[in-house]
């Protein structure tokens, strides 16, 4: 298995140093950071996850994973 199978969880949307990461939807983005992991979220969270996660690159960039 490798690392791209285990985060196939959404982790929004705020990269699961809030403690609310308990979405779990399937990953559809993975949105950069500044030295962070990429966040990998679902649709319903990449929006929140760009404007509140923190580290994300401005403009954002965004890798659309499926
Ligand atoms: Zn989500």
């Amino acid at each position: 298995m490798t690392d791209r199978d285990r985060a196939a969880a959404c982790q929004g949307p705020y990269g699961g140093e809030n403690g609310l990461a308990d979405c779990g939807d399937p990953v559809r983005f993975e949105v950069a950071r500044h030295l962070r992991a990429p966040l990998r979220v679902c649709p319903v969270h990449l929006g929140p996850a760009l404007l509140l996660a923190d580290g994300v690159l401005w403009p954002p960039v965004i890798i659309l994973v499926r």
